[in-house]
């Protein structure tokens, strides 16, 4: 589809939703990325003020035969929002009301577009968090969040984004309204549509509304570093630690070359020559997290950790923590791209993926540092490259299939929180039955016979 602004549709939509259709070139290009490296201009972009501007764009849109690309902040890894086929770019970023905060019925309810930081600032006078909370909190937002059904370090102990959603308001194509679940905990009338919409990465419909579990904030956390001079131990640390009756609230990986670009970046005292670092944080009442932070402590002591160290402050954790989120900006030193994977394993299995992932950049020829939630079983294998190389790029697709071959033999699968978009479709044959691909297939066809909702994501060609 080409942009012409005589276009049928570009006129209905302007004709009805007045001021909040973009159409200029610059414009669509600065809607056309996402936290990959994918890119495709939209014909046009859609700002939505509200439910009733989403279902006028959807009631548009399937009459004309337009595909619909649903987009929060684009902070998604998997090109779930890149307009691949043109059309609209449907922004959800101007809804973002907190319309409540409920610390009798532990809910939040908030329209898509608020970042999920946002949520978390205002639960926090309340006592109240919002557990799930993707290394990208300060950018996404919730609607990504659910679209993709988004993890984070805390999903260890508290879970992911669909453990949270208790209800959501969506529009189909079309233009139908459907408000699914509500704000009691137990639910079980009739189907579970609300979990179906959950992490189908804006292909059934737009959620344009959501109820949010919120759960007491607990009044104590610590951190507990630790350096490893063989990667494997650190991976089986972690299973000891799951093992031994704590559960902690995050468990964090850093290879040998994932604390060397952190360093070059922060500069804070991290030993080069370790192989892995591990970040276990526990969080609870000050005594038992005071007893379990000491337990983890000797647990990797037992193991041969050096470097064991507690932070117990929040200044402490913070640098701890500032080494963790920087590790994938920082990575962008070694090369002047990267393709950061995403494969979960059953936590039992880490220390073979990580070793069959040194393997496989042996076998290319490629630096891959290993990093991520380790105690969840969500590695992110980052395979730094150059583009504009035909050569490596030929490589890094070859070792980016090894590792979900791997995973998927591990027992694992291909995404554990990115989702797969554009990027990892032509794998879904590795990971999913074609019986249960058609079946999928089918529920798609209910809600969106037409095909508009962002086409060409998550299923093969
Ligand atoms: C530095 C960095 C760190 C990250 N860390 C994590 C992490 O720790 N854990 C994690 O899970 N992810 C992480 N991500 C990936 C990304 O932030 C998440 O996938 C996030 O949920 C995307 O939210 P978004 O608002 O940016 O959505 P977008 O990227 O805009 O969209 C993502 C998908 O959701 C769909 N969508 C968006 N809004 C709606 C809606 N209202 N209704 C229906 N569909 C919709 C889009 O069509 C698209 O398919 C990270 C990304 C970056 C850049």
């Amino acid at each position: 589809m080409t942009i012409d602004e005589d276009t049928d549709w570009v006129q209905r939509l302007q004709q009805t939703l007045k001021g909040k259709v973009l159409t200029s070139p610059e414009n669509r290009a600065a809607y056309a990325y996402d936290g990959t490296w994918g890119e495709a201009w939209p014909d046009a972009v859609v700002l939505a003020h509200s439910t009733e501007d989403v279902a006028a764009v959807l009631r548009i849109a399937d009459e004309e035969r337009v595909p619909v690309v649903p987009r929060g902040a684009a902070s998604g890894l998997s090109g779930g929002s890149v307009p691949e086929r043109g059309g609209i770019a449907l922004s959800l970023t101007p809804m973002r009301k907190i319309f409540e905060i409920s610390p009798e019925d532990l809910v939040a309810v908030v329209q898509p577009g608020v970042v999920n930081l946002d949520l978390q600032k205002a639960a926090e006078p309340y006592g109240l968090f919002y557990p799930p909370d993707p290394a990208s909190l300060d950018i996404s937002t919730i609607g990504g969040n659910i679209a993709e059904n988004a993890g984070g370090p805390r999903c260890l102990k508290y879970g992911v984004t669909s453990d949270y959603v208790l209800g959501l308001e969506v529009v189909i194509p079309g233009g139908e309204v459907l408000r699914l679940g509500g704000r009691s905990i137990k639910n079980v009338t009739g189907y579970d549509l609300v979990h179906l919409f959950v992490g189908s990465e804006g292909t059934l419909g737009v959620v344009t509304e959501a109820i949010l579990k919120l759960l007491p904030r607990p009044p104590a956390r610590a951190t507990v570093s630790a350096f490893f001079d063989n990667l494997d131990v650190a991976a089986e640390t972690v299973v000891k630690v799951v093992t031994s009756g704590i559960l902690p609230l995050t468990t964090e990986l850093l290879d040998k070359v994932s604390i060397g670009v952190v360093e070059d970046f922060l500069h804070l005292g991290l030993p080069r020559n370790a192989e892995a670092m591990l970040l276990i944080s526990v969080d609870g009442e000050p005594e038992s997290v005071k007893r379990q932070a000491e337990e983890v402590a000797e647990i990797c002591r037992r193991q041969g950790a050096t470097g064991v160290s507690l932070a117990d402050t929040p200044e402490e954790e913070e640098k701890l923590w500032k080494a963790r989120r920087s590790v994938s900006p920082a990575l962008g030193r070694l090369r002047p791209h990267k393709l950061g994977e995403d494969i979960a394993v059953p936590r039992s299995k880490v220390p073979d993926m990580v070793r069959r992932v040194q393997e496989i950049g042996r076998k290319w020829g490629l630096v891959i540092p290993v990093y991520g939630h380790i105690g969840d079983g969500n590695l992110h294998p980052t395979l730094a490259c150059d583009r504009r190389d035909p050569e490596e790029m030929k490589r890094v697709e070859g070792a980016a299939e090894d590792i979900f071959k791997a995973a998927i033999e591990l027992g694992g699968t291909l995404s554990g929180e990115h989702g797969i978009g554009m990027l990892k479709r032509d794998y879904i044959p590795l990971a999913l039955p074609d019986n249960v691909v058609t079946r999928m297939k089918a529920i798609k066809q209910v809600f969106d016979p037409h095909g508009i909702m962002n086409p060409g994501k998550v299923f093969p060609e």
